[in-house]
């Protein structure tokens, strides 16, 4: 039966962070978070290498910009949202509408994978 999957806010950390395993993450910058970007409780992200980070969406659309530690390591404490004045300001509206329109798309198959 086709069911509706759950968005990454809603699920639990699966990568055996110190802070968040087994649970949802509501805060992205949390001291002490060694998430994945492969962890389930991770929204759908952008790893872009040109700025040194990560790009994703919060559950209310805010763009957050992570920045990269060590292969598949991310520095959560420097974690912000891309608010005004911030260095990719100027990127967000695009990155965030894109991010969103992938996330809505790829809903649409799920029930086939
Ligand atoms: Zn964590
Ligand atoms: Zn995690």
């Amino acid at each position: 039966m086709y069911q509706t999957p759950r968005p990454a806010y809603d699920l639990a950390c699966d990568c055996n962070c110190p802070i968040h395993r087994g649970l949802p993450r509501s805060a992205y910058n949390a001291p002490g978070c060694r998430c994945l970007t492969s962890c389930a409780s991770q929204p759908i992200t952008v790893l872009a290498p040109q700025i040194n980070g990560a790009l994703f969406l919060d559950r209310a659309d805010a763009l957050w910009f992570v920045p990269a530690l060590q292969p598949g390591h991310w520095d959560w404490r420097c974690a912000t949202p891309v608010t005004d004045g911030h260095p990719l300001a100027d990127a967000d509206t695009l990155v965030s509408t894109l991010l969103a329109e992938v996330h809505a798309r790829l809903v649409a198959f799920t029930h086939c994978l």
